[in-house]
């Protein structure tokens, strides 16, 4: 298949980019690993800041799409020239493009990294991923299919956190939190929830106001304190021992479940297909230098990256970058198109020695 230009990854970004390209009239293939497209859009239930839900913008976003998507696809092999990519995938089935983005987004952290917090030990400690599962099947139930009474969620799992090799703040698991707190008090009246955070990041649009209404209408109750282990009672509820950070004491907390809020973590499965973009990873693991540098958006690059694999974001953010780099791209096609028609043109002129 021949293409202007190949996306990997249907997650928002890379459906974002891809219906900008087309309507820009490029043609486009996206290449997506998993049986559907969406990404993450798959798993989440509602969204904050407005709790919209996740299959319906998914909906309205696959509603725009008319070009192709291919899923199912393992890509073994990329290849580069001066013409552009070169893409095999598993069946052997060849992609050709001028041009190539990535949009491969980011992975959960494995919160079997942190042991001293029982995921993986005690069946009550999940992630903030799997109570999304929850949500969706509507059934928020302990080990024992017992509805909780008290649950503890916990920043900043996997993010911030030297001893795990992740320095960085995931900049949405505060507001993710704050979110699913709010969705669970809403299905569970009586619940009572604790959050656990070392300082609460909620620097988007709006994401304030969702932390003043999980106080005020929602009782959330807010602790400053760094988790330092779990440990299982008889009856499988979690004890929390914990450093109260304002109070300057040890403390413990009881818990009939704990969610822990997963950091985002680069995915860095593309880069053995693709060797020669090491030196576009920042020393945060993720693709692209993050800095405000005209001088690369000027270039005759044909490698493009885009939403959360360039670092952690909210959906907005992602698909916002994605339209960004989707005109660069455009860009870049346009001018590798007025190159090409000069050098046909050039060719029926008799050169002068
Ligand atoms: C627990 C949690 C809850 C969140 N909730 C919200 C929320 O409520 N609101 C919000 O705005 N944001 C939320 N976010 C952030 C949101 O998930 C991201 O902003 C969004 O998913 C980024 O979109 P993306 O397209 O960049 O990546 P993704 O959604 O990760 O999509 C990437 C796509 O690329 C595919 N892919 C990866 N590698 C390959 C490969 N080698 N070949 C082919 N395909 C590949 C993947 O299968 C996937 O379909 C949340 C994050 C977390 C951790
Ligand atoms: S967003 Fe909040 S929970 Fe997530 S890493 Fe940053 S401070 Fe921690």
């Amino acid at each position: 298949m021949y293409t202007d230009c190949v996306i990997i990854g249907a997650g928002p970004a890379g459906l974002k980019a891809g219906q900008l390209l087309h309507s820009l009239g490029h043609k486009v293939c996206i290449l997506e690993k998993e049986e559907i497209p969406g990404g993450k859009l798959n798993i989440w239930y509602e969204l904050f800041p407005h709790n919209e839900s996740a299959d319906g913008i998914l909906q309205q976003m696959l509603a725009d799409i008319n070009y192709p998507i291919r899923t199912s696809i393992i890509i073994d092999s990329i290849s580069r020239n001066s013409k552009g990519f070169l893409l095999r995938d598993q069946n052997g089935d060849e992609y050709r493009s001028r041009a190539l983005l990535i949009a491969t987004g980011f992975k959960p952290f494995d919160a079997r990294q942190k042991e001293e917090y029982g995921y993986g030990i005690f069946e009550n400690v999940i992630t903030s991923v799997e109570l999304e599962k929850m949500f969706k099947e509507n059934k928020i139930t302990n080990s024992k299919g017992l509805v909780p009474k008290r649950i503890a969620l916990i920043h900043c799992v996997g993010s911030r956190d030297i001893k795990v090799g992740s320095e960085f703040c995931s900049a949405n698991c505060c507001i993710t939190g704050i979110k699913q707190a709010i969705e669970l008090k809403k299905m569970i009246p009586d619940l009572n929830i604790y959050c656990l955070y070392m300082d609460l990041r909620l620097g988007g649009r709006f994401f304030e106001d969702c932390y003043k209404d999980s106080q005020v209408h929602h009782k959330i109750q807010f602790i400053r304190g760094r988790l330092s282990e779990t440990n299982e009672n008889a009856d499988q509820t979690i004890v929390l021992r914990y450093e109260d950070t304002l109070a300057g004491r040890p403390a413990k907390l009881t818990a009939d479940m704990v969610v822990l809020l997963v950091g985002m973590q680069p995915d860095h499965s593309i880069l053995k297909l693709l060797p020669d973009i090491d030196e576009r990873v920042g020393s945060d693991g993720f693709f692209g230098n993050g800095r405000i540098d005209q001088a690369d958006q000027n270039s005759d690059n044909d490698l493009f990256f885009a939403g959360s694999c360039t670092g952690p974001k909210s959906i907005i953010q992602s698909t916002d970058e994605a339209s960004e780099v989707a005109f660069r791209v455009n860009k870049y096609l346009k001018k590798r198109l007025h190159t090409s028609i000069q050098d046909q043109y050039d060719g029926v002129w008799i050169q002068h020695p």
